[in-house]
C-alpha cells in the first residue's frame, strides 16, 4: 500500500525482447504481484516487477514451457 497504491498499471505494447527483438510474450507463473513471462520467439525469461522494473532471467527450459500460456503484455514501468 502507501504511494504505490495510487499507481495503476498500463500495458506497454512497445516492450521488445532484449535478446531477439520479439514482440510476443506468454504468461507464466505469478508470485504475488510479480509475473513471469517469456518471449515466444527465443524463450528468454522475464520477470515483470511492476512498477519497478522488468528483469531478464536466462531462458525457459523446454520442460518448463508447459507453465507458460496465454498472451501477455508487459506492464509499463514507472519512471
Ligand atoms: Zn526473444
Amino acid at each position: 500500500m502507501g504511494i504505490l497504491s495510487n499507481l495503476i498499471s498500463e500495458p506497454d505494447p512497445d516492450f521488445r525482447c532484449s535478446v531477439c527483438g520479439g514482440a510476443e510474450f506468454v504468461e507464466g507463473p505469478r508470485g504475488g504481484d510479480a509475473v513471469n513471462f517469456a518471449c515466444t520467439e527465443c524463450w528468454a525469461r522475464y520477470n515483470d516487477l511492476w512498477p519497478f522494473r522488468i528483469d531478464r532471467h536466462g531462458f525457459v527450459e523446454p520442460h518448463e514451457r508447459h507453465a507458460f500460456e496465454g498472451a501477455y503484455t508487459p506492464r509499463k514501468q514507472a519512471s
